[in-house]
């Protein structure tokens, strides 16, 4: 059975840890917590390292998270935008908005493949992508050469 590390074990290991990073010397962190120069020691040489690492980790997570909760809300934005462009029969505001909602899903799309390493989010098979798509196309009904063109355009840009 190998032998437990006594600083991991600690009940107040984060102070330890905590101790050892703002640089204060081993000899003098053993003495505070009452634990022997060897083994704060071996912990500030062997565990500490690995339990910075998922410290980071943990953050760049985090980071990841609140990056996805901000496109979301561009998408909520954009989306919104859409939608009041149509009602104006403003057209040109609507191509600006879906050309931003696509940007949009493509990131959400690379954002979430990146937390949970997921392939890569085909657009083109998206749910998101496809009502969205559907939406314009049935926007743009009454407008068929303005539909042709955003066809084409979209098809275009799928393949990229
Ligand atoms: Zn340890």
């Amino acid at each position: 059975m190998p032998r437990r590390c006594t600083v991991c074990d600690h009940p107040q290991r984060h102070s330890i840890d905590e101790a050892l990073v703002s640089g204060s010397p081993y000899r003098s962190v053993a003495r505070r917590f009452r634990l022997s120069d060897s083994s704060v020691y071996r912990h500030k040489t062997e565990h500490l390292p690995a339990h910075l690492l998922k410290a980071r980790e943990v953050e760049e997570v985090a980071l990841a998270d609140d990056l996805l909760e901000q496109v979301r809300n561009l998408q909520t934005h954009a989306l919104d935008i859409l939608e009041r462009a149509e009602n104006a029969r403003d057209l040109r505001t609507a191509l600006a908005a879906i050309s931003q909602a696509r940007r949009n899903l493509e990131l959400l799309g690379k954002l979430a493949g990146e937390l949970d390493e997921a392939p890569v989010v085909n657009l083109n098979v998206s749910p998101e992508w496809m009502e969205l798509r559907t939406l314009i196309v049935g926007a743009l009904d009454a407008h068929p050469q303005a539909r042709g063109a955003v066809l084409s355009a979209l098809e275009g840009a799928g393949d990229g």
